[in-house]
């Protein structure tokens, strides 16, 4: 090749190692233009958003001393991307494939639109182990249950080993008009988010290397409990792509790694396992955020009720284990596996609030947000996918408060209004002898009502089968 560039268009992908897009486009010898293209955002910044130009902005430090950088345009891909390409006459484009519905029918249409000018665009796999249309059950029907899923895909082998940074990267240093300022002004929001994230590609390497170094040998017996840091908080870098699924793979599965924490490794590669089922499963059905899987669910008598949809949304629900995981996600962006399924469960079953509205908050609200696994587990919990937790089984937030918080230690550090609470009352304050706190709700719901109000709308479901 001479020297128009080859344009790397990177989406959600900000790494140098195992980048299949960029090394494809650095092996042509052609120098490399990185660009990235904001979609155009009507409604403000969301919490993942947010992540995205906070490794976007580390991504470029990493770059600049590399002697490069990524070029920032923002607006409608599909219009800018062959605008780019014309302007600085690219030879190809490289990038690596996303999977949600509108990213797929936008890259599709690249594809064709590029096709007859002579530029070729290239993508590659790069966010999965899996390519979603490629684990198939015997007659190549898509896989409906995880268990089936996952044991199919890792029948079919391990997958290809990640791929070694790039040793050099020559760039396209001519002009490149229309770029914009590589920063965004952070919403005021945002400013409490900063303390529980570290960025960067090196960070995420960090986070994975010390989670199998001190976390995963307790893996499969830790992972549940909230007031512990045993999972390896790898969902943010996963999410935009500053680390891979395979190298995260890779690592865990190193025969370097204590063959006694086997049964701990196959459990934490198995939750990497429902990443790659609920990019299938919404490979398979588009609408899975918008539309119940079983269909019957479409009929559920859900209420509406926006002072007990803000109670949960502020983490003021009066359960405190419900509460604590609201506020976590609010000022931190994440929030515990084991407390999103009783915030979910909560919303949808004792509040009897529509589950589609709890996946939109989590969608504004989540770091890690991922329109597969989000809409996915909001499902799951909702009880209205194929493989779900049945409706009539209620979690019920005080147990699991009991179980899996059994001192309080993570509802103290979220909601502070419970902290002289003793860790036999926490988890029903109001119970306590001591009364309950000032400023500290009274539960919005009596749970056994709420119990009896969710399986009688069920049977109402049921009864129209
Ligand atoms: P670990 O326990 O260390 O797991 C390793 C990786 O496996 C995770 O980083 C993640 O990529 C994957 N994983 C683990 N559990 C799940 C799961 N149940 N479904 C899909 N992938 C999983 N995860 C997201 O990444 N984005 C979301 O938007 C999201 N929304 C959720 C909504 C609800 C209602 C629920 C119940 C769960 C949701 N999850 C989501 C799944 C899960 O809670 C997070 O992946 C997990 O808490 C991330 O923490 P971790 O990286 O420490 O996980």
């Amino acid at each position: 090749m001479n020297d128009k560039p080859a344009i790397v268009w990177l989406r959600e992908d900000f790494r140098l190692a195992d980048n299949a897009a960029l090394t494809a486009a650095t092996q042509t010898g052609a120098p490399l233009l990185l660009i990235h293209i904001r979609p155009e955002r009507p409604y403000g910044m969301t919490a993942v958003d947010w992540f995205r130009e906070k490794t976007l902005a580390h991504f470029n430090v990493d770059l600049r001393s590399l002697g490069g950088k990524v070029h920032v345009f923002a607006g409608d891909s599909a219009r800018l991307l062959p605008e780019i390409a014309a302007r600085v006459g690219a030879a190809a484009v490289f990038w690596n494939r996303r999977y949600d519905p509108v990213g797929r029918e936008i890259d599709a249409g690249l594809k064709r639109e590029f096709a007859p000018c002579g530029t070729e665009a290239h993508s590659f796999a790069g966010a999965l182990l899996h390519e979603p249309w490629t684990v198939k059950n015997r007659v190549g029907q898509p896989f409906k249950i995880f268990s089936a899923y996952w044991r199919a895909a890792c029948e079919a082998g391990s997958p290809r080993p990640p791929l070694p940074a790039p040793r050099e990267l020559k760039f396209f240093t001519e002009p490149v008009t229309g770029a914009q300022e590589e920063q965004l002004p952070w919403p005021a929001w945002t400013s409490s988010l900063d303390a529980h994230h570290k960025f960067g590609e090196a960070a995420a390497q960090d986070r994975l290397v010390r989670f199998i170094a001190d976390d995963l040998g307790h893996y499969e017996d830790e992972r549940d409990f909230p007031d512990r840091d045993a999972t390896s908080g790898l969902s943010p870098y996963l999410r935009v792509g500053q680390i891979s699924p395979r190298q995260v793979w890779n690592a865990v599965s190193d025969a370097s790694v204590n063959p006694a924490h086997a049964a701990a490794r196959a459990k934490f590669l198995a939750e990497l396992g429902w990443r790659e089922f609920a990019w299938s499963v919404l490979w398979e059905h588009p609408g899975l955020a918008d539309h119940a899987l079983r269909q019957e669910f479409e009929g559920l008598p859900w209420r509406t009720d926006p002072s007990g949809l803000e109670a949960w949304k502020r983490g003021r629900t009066g359960y405190p284990l419900v509460d604590a995981g609201m506020r976590e996600l609010w000022r931190s962006g994440v929030m515990h596996n084991r407390v999103r399924m009783v915030a979910a469960s909560f919303l949808v079953k004792h509040l009897l609030i529509d589950w589609r509205l709890g996946e939109q908050w989590f969608a504004e609200t989540l770091a890690d947000y991922d329109p597969a696994s989000n809409a996915l587990n909001w499902q799951w919990c909702a009880g209205t996918g194929a493989d779900s937790a049945p409706f009539f089984r209620i979690m019920n937030p005080v147990l699991q408060s009991r179980k899996f918080d059994p001192s309080g230690v993570y509802i103290r550090r979220w909601v502070p209004e419970l902290k002289s609470v003793s860790d036999k009352d926490i988890h029903a304050p109001w119970e306590s002898p001591g009364g309950l706190p000032a400023n500290y709700p009274l539960p919005i719901v009596d749970h056994a009502a709420a119990r009896r109000r969710a399986l009688a709308a069920w049977d109402g479901v049921r009864g129209g089968d």
